[in-house]
């Protein structure tokens, strides 16, 4: 009932050529059995919004501003992520909670934004390497989408990705026993919180050194609606693998 989704996460990685990956995805997957989506750099999001129109693959920005616009030199608003052909914003992602120092508050008031402009929001949680041998993975998890969700939340505009912090960009990735635990406990939290109905239609993405040779296995994990991917979705024969394998 849930359709899968690959998103992939381009973060500060792509010059103006790096659109031929695009085109390469979209002629590899003309018809992909799951949502395809690929979050690039801003400054790439209108020329892959253009390379991908009438095809099955989405384009999305990776943060915005809370404001629809204003006085906020350096920053982006949904709407225009919108207006550039986005459909979707990755939110809370760990390098903006860390880099920025973003929180759970300012993420959730982003997440009404983004929603509020139609677009889905893509938010991520994940707790650190001393955090999950602390013990403390659960109650991190939990706070972070306590904290990062709106009450108001729109239940058809979000997904929700797991992704450990020391899993990112390391090779490094939980058992999948970890894995399941992390997404069974993060549905029932949903279901709790905002009621089955709801939480039925959340994707759980996970996300952390995700590659075409592990994807599978992941990917029958229960609870696992996909996944957030970073390295392996600059190239398009590493992320074909991985949208094959979902
Ligand atoms: P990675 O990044 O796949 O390179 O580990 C995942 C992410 O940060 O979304």
């Amino acid at each position: 009932m849930r359709r899968k989704l690959a998103a992939g996460n381009w973060k500060m990685n792509g010059l103006a050529a790096q659109i031929e990956v695009l085109n390469d995805l979209t002629s590899r997957h003309p018809t992909p059995a799951v949502d395809v989506m690929i979050c690039p750099p801003a400054t790439l999001v209108g020329a892959a919004a253009a390379a991908t129109a009438g095809k099955p693959l989405m384009i999305g920005g990776q943060d915005c501003h809370t404001a629809g616009s204003g006085a906020h030199t350096g920053d982006i608003s949904a709407a225009m992520l919108a207006d550039a052909g986005a459909g979707a914003v990755i939110l809370g992602h760990s390098e903006r909670r860390e880099d920025h120092g973003e929180d759970d508050a300012l993420v959730a008031a982003k997440t009404t934004t983004v929603q509020g402009a139609g677009l889905i929001a893509v938010v991520c949680v994940g707790e650190t390497l001393a955090q999950r041998e602390g013990g403390e993975t659960l109650d991190v998890i939990k706070a972070q989408l306590t904290g990062s969700i709106p009450a108001d939340a729109a239940a058809d505009t979000l997904v929700v990705a797991y992704e450990p912090v020391w899993a990112i960009g390391t090779g490094k990735i939980p058992t999948l026993t970890e894995i399941a635990e992390v997404h069974d406990f993060i549905r029932a939290e949903l279901t709790g919180r905002f009621g089955a109905d709801f939480a039925d239609k959340i994707r759980l993405l996970y996300g952390g050194s995700v590659k075409p040779t592990n994807a599978e296995e992941i990917f029958a994990v229960s609870n696992v609606d996909g996944a957030l991917v970073g390295g392996a979705s600059l190239k398009a024969e590493d992320f074909s693998g991985i949208i094959t394998a979902l």
